[in-house]
């Protein structure tokens, strides 16, 4: 099917969204992009990207422009909440020979995607209604203008506005935690991923290059507080590590409530989903990106290999369907630690937590 005038629409511009994109350009599609929100930037925030992030990238040829942007991660290193060593992951050993983790702010990732998606985007665009009939879905968009396409990719996110219209799903499920994240300036001298695992709650902190600090933190709830740097201070406030010096360079705190999503099927005649509308997890993995892109990668291989696009929507579900499972259920596993008293948790992982971490990414090291 490579290179036939196939009318491709995805709707979402995000890593999922701009990766298909730039994965179906390769393929020799020529898909619209629309974007609900205005032009610019995602936040100012970071991410980590594991081993096999890298992989995918390097599927989407893009693993030059990404090199050097961020910090090669060596090492995940678990502390208790006072700041003793708890267990490490030796992430050279464990991703070697699929590709290096990386730590980088949103920004640089998302301007490496657009560009190779070929930059052409329609932002402030929404679908308001899709009609799916055989062969063919009519969209119809937020301004009442009318298309036809021969495949829609709802790559709008895990509150994803495609997976109602088409019947795929209901809402996302809250997962009960609260994330709060942000940047910080002249934070502590950090060469590595460094976890503070509290009680019901975690800081997560990571060199993203240029002096920058990225730091992500949780704690159980369902409703974000009024004042999220105030609450920061009063949760993390008597961690030790290197809580305390990111909490004197908090600056921009962003907050939201994350939520997980599961779905009986990914297709429903010529609409499809990738990323976090057919999959969200928490981020306790820090594989959405990576599920992401491996999601764009495969959908790209199974049109162009697979002579009708139903046969390749069912090819892309199969394929996808193990891996984005074992994440989802490794990562409902780790977030169950998080409710063991730190008393009981803290001398398993001082044991056993690096094994047990580890064997956390076992499936993924696997080719896709
Ligand atoms: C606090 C936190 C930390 C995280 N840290 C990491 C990490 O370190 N590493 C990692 O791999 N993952 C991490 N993740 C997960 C990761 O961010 C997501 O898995 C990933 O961004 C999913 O990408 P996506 O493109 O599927 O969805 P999104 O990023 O949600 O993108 C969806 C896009 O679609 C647009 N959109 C939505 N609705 C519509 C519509 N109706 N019409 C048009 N456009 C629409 C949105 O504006 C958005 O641009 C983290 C998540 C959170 C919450």
């Amino acid at each position: 099917m490579a290179g036939s005038p196939l009318r491709i629409l995805v709707v979402g511009a995000g890593i999922a969204g701009l990766a298909v994109a730039r994965a179906l350009r390769l393929a020799g599609f020529r898909p619209d992009v629309i974007e609900k929100l205005p032009t610019g930037e995602p936040h100012d925030s970071g991410l980590y990207l594991p081993g096999n992030a890298a992989r995918a990238l390097r599927g989407l040829g893009l693993d030059l422009p990404v090199r050097p942007l961020g910090q090669v991660i060596h090492r995940q290193r678990f502390l208790d909440s006072t700041g003793s060593p708890l267990c490490e992951v030796d992430l050279t050993g464990l991703w070697a020979g699929v590709g290096e983790c990386r730590a980088l702010p949103r920004g640089d990732l998302h301007r490496v995607l657009l560009t190779g998606a070929g930059g052409a985007v329609r932002h402030g665009v929404e679908v308001r209604t899709l009609e799916v009939a055989a062969g063919t879905v009519t969209v119809t968009f937020h301004d009442d203008a009318v298309a036809e396409y021969d495949l829609v990719i709802g790559a709008d996110g895990p509150r994803s506005a495609v997976r109602a219209l088409a019947a795929l799903g209901g809402p996302a499920r809250p997962a009960g935690q609260i994330v709060y994240r942000g940047m910080v300036r002249g934070g502590p001298p950090l060469a590595e991923w460094t976890a503070l695992l509290g009680q019901r709650a975690g800081l997560v902190v990571m060199p993203v290059g240029g002096g920058r600090l990225y730091w992500y933190a949780d704690e159980a709830g369902v409703r974000p507080p009024a004042d999220p740097t105030a609450r920061l201070r009063e949760v993390f406030g008597g961690y030790g590590g290197p809580a305390p010096r990111v909490l004197d360079a908090l600056t921009d705190v962003h907050v939201g409530v994350t939520c997980e999503v599961e779905l009986g099927r990914w297709s429903r005649g010529r609409v499809v989903l990738v990323g976090d509308a057919a999959h969200a997890t928490t981020p306790t993995l820090a594989q959405g990106a990576a599920m992401a892109l491996e999601d764009a990668v495969v959908l790209a291989e199974s049109l162009a290999a697979t002579p009708s696009v139903e046969a390749a929507l069912i090819a892309y579900e199969s394929r996808r369907r193990p891996r984005t499972k074992w994440v989802r259920d490794r990562t409902r596993d780790r977030d169950r630690t998080r409710d063991v008293p730190p008393a009981l948790r803290d001398p398993l992982l001082r044991g056993r937590g690096g094994r047990i971490f580890q064997e956390h990414y076992r499936l993924l090291v696997d080719p896709l």
